[in-house]
């Protein structure tokens, strides 16, 4: 491997090689209309396009793609080459500033949630110049924005930049009354930590639950599980250390700044952190991340799985969402410094996102809602289903103080005494960890733990990022006239702490008590896509939406058809995969191996009365009996799928209805399914057990 220092986004389209390549003057334009968000002009886009193309050429490319994030959950891409035919019947390389601005993907086939028919059919992709292009597989890859040709928003991105401006410019405002007068741009960071599971491409192969639904819809446990907690940063395979090589150089080569790794808790369960960044690329590249995952898997034979719930009975996979606040001159807001009790402005901003998260803790709770992710919350392996901040003790002290208005003395950081000679000793934290908690203060930072592995993180971070927008300015109109700001500021973070402490919780968000707890405190507990969903348009939500201008109130409307109608297929499809599975081999294979006892027992009895058929016997009666109930769950199953479609007019009745009888009759089969696979012999069953799957790499 060559020096990283030297290789690392060198298949990226950087500012710096943007500069070497753009003569001086169309450089200063571009980045003087990024910054302001005016709109471009075409000699400039057409002077960058070129640079982009001559590049990319040179790298080997022969195609670009406008690469964009539709609703359906997974980035899109159409590929156009570059070619361009000449009068002598040869062709030119070419790439314009129309082409490398504005796309036309055909926009009919992707959701809409009914914001628009399906013969509308114009789409458009816009060039996000915020975010760098970069080279995938000889194709030039352009981060773009997606809306109808009607102007509807369609994707993940638009609404993430449109909340990053909002923020900046009340933050900036807000800011400026506090004296602050030299910031000109607030921006939100991400650093998202990503789980994952890697299984051996052929175990994965002869799973057709895997392939069609990434999760195990059938599988009794394996004899060993997570319980010896010997994987969680345990020591590396081999095999799995190449793939994670292999990964690094790759992300760094798109300037992905891929940091920590390690095993995590469930069995062929694995991390992996990158340094922070803005929230637009940081949610770029984690897609990427994504996607890299997968393929750098396949060229080692292993498959990357990232749903939230691949196997029952370890856990699932989950990504946490660093977020925090900082200033283009340098200051994270969410620092408190060494003396948070007299740091104005940091308690301010604190308190702006205590309320955000307490006022719309439905919306942070139904933004990592998804049918993976139901397996999850709730589930004492992820954070509950209930959304509380954790503090810590420092700030949970010092908020209580302010409260009730006395004295805060913060701790001192303790000298760590390893009581070693020869190890150093060392400042302590002053708070613990809580890994409980959904929605935690870590430093100068909070991590929103609730996500679900394969979310894109964009729609968390717009809804944060717009609710904490709306508290800012909401706290700009209070504080902009008053005379003695100091004791505006004062009161004003007084009365928001007291009014909304009660999202605040320090313990154990596993405990039954905290259940009991969060319902005193009105917060509320929703367990399920649906519960929570339906919370999407509610009058509070759809003003928060529409008054910051981040989508309008049909956008956001058509949102919630897309979710609900996505969870609606996906159970479907795992339904129908497990009719498929039961019906297909499990059904045929224990029915064979019980023909295979039964003329066992019949050919020793007709050897000798007197051999014993116990054996044979009992598990012929035991299997025989669930096999019945696993025939008629299965006919069950499969009519209340085709029961279905009488709700499909109302996607609300249509989703929970998946959710209480669909995937209620899908767990009674799976259990019964796991019980026979528990007795039929390894010869029969035609599916890798768990103990392959789990410990096969
Ligand atoms: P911890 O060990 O508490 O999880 P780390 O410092 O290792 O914290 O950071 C975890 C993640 O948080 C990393 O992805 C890191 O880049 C990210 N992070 C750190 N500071 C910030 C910040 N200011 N904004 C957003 N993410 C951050
Ligand atoms: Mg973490």
């Amino acid at each position: 491997m060559a020096n990283v220092t030297e290789f690392f986004g060198s298949m990226v389209f950087d500012d710096k090689k943007m500069q070497e390549c753009l003569p001086r003057a169309t450089y200063k334009t571009l980045k003087k209309t990024v910054k302001n968000g005016e709109p471009l002009d075409i000699s400039v886009a057409n002077a960058v396009a070129n640079a982009m193309k001559e590049w990319a050429v040179e790298m080997g490319c022969t195609h670009y793609t406008h690469w964009f994030q539709p609703m359906t959950g997974v980035t899109a891409e159409k590929h156009d080459s570059f070619i361009y035919p000449t009068d002598d019947g040869r062709i030119i390389m070419e790439f314009s500033g129309k082409e490398l601005i504005k796309g036309e993907p055909d926009a009919s086939s992707f959701p809409s949630g009914g914001i628009r028919a399906t013969f509308e059919a114009r789409g458009y992709t816009t060039w996000d110049p915020t975010s760098p292009a970069f080279i995938r597989d000889k194709t030039l890859y352009i981060p773009t924005a997606f809306c109808s040709y009607t102007g509807e928003v369609l994707d993940k991105k638009t609404p993430l930049l449109r909340s990053m401006e909002r923020l900046s410019s009340v933050a900036v405002q807000l800011l400026h009354l506090l004296g602050k007068t030299d910031v000109t741009r607030v921006t939100t960071t991400v650093g998202p930590e990503q789980e994952y599971f890697l299984i051996d491409k052929k175990m994965y192969d002869k799973r057709p639950d895997l392939i069609y639904t990434g999760r195990t819809l059938f599988g009794s446990p394996a004899p060993k599980g997570q319980e010896l907690e010997d994987h969680y940063f345990g020591s590396i395979k081999t095999r799995v250390s190449a793939f994670m090589n292999d990964l690094d150089e790759e992300l760094w080569k798109l300037g992905v700044f891929a940091k920590t790794k390690h095993n995590e808790v469930a069995p062929s369960q694995h991390e992996l952190a990158p340094i922070f960044e803005t929230s637009n690329i940081a949610t770029d590249h984690n897609e990427l991340t994504m996607e890299v995952m997968k393929k750098v898997a396949e060229r080692h034979g292993l498959v990357c799985l990232l749903h939230e719930k691949p196997f029952a009975g370890v856990n699932g996979s989950g990504k946490h969402n660093n977020w925090s606040i900082s200033t283009n001159t340098g200051e994270n807001l969410l620092e408190p410094g060494k003396q948070p009790e007299n740091n104005l402005q940091f308690q301010l901003f604190l308190s702006a996102v205590v309320k955000a998260v307490h006022e719309y803790q439905d919306l942070l709770r139904l933004t990592v809602a998804s049918a993976g992710n139901d397996h999850r919350l709730g589930a004492n392996e992820a954070p509950p289903a209930i959304i509380s901040m954790y503090l810590g003790d420092d700030l949970g002290d010092l908020v209580n103080a302010i409260v009730n208005g006395t004295h805060y003395k913060g701790k001192d950081k303790a000298e760590m005494l390893t009581g070693v000679d020869v190890l150093p000793d060392f400042k302590k934290d002053t708070s613990d960890r809580n890994r409980t908690s959904p929605f935690a203060f870590t430093g100068n930072k909070f991590e929103f733990r609730a996500l679900g592995s394969s979310l894109n993180i964009a729609c968390p971070n717009y809804m944060l990022n717009t609710m904490v927008a709306q508290e800012l300015s909401e706290f700009y109109d209070e504080l902009k006239n008053a005379s003695d700001l100091e004791t505006a500021l004062k009161d004003l973070i007084r009365k928001t702490l007291t009014e909304h402490r009660n999202i605040i919780f320090n313990g154990d968000n596993y405990s039954e008590e905290w259940v009991d707890e969060a319902k005193k405190r009105g917060l509320c507990n929703y367990r399920s896509l649906p519960e929570a969903m339906s919370h999407y348009v509610d009058k509070k939500n759809i003003d928060l939406f529409v008054n910051n201008g981040i989508v309008t109130e049909a956008e956001l409307r058509a949102r919630y058809e897309i979710e609900l109608e996505h969870y609606a297929k996906q159970i479907r499809i795992e339904a129908l995969t497990m009719i498929d599975m039961a019906e297909k081999n499990i059904t045929p294979a224990v029915s064979a191996f019980v023909n295979e006892l039964t003329n066992t027992a019949l050919a020793k009895k007709s050897l000798s009365e007197s051999v014993s058929v116990y054996t044979e016997l009992s598990l012929v009666e035991y299997l025989s009996e669930k096999l019945e109930s696993f025939v008629k769950k299965t006919a069950e199953l499969e009519e209340a799928v085709n029961e279905a479609s009488q709700y499909r007019f109302d996607s609300l009745i249509l989703a929970k209805y998946y959710r209480e009888k669909v995937f209620t009759l899908m767990g009674e089969l799976r259990t019964l399914g796991d019980a026979m696979e528990k007795k039929t012999s390894a010869k029969y069953w035609p599916y890798p057990s768990y103990g392959e799957l789990l410990f096969g790499v």
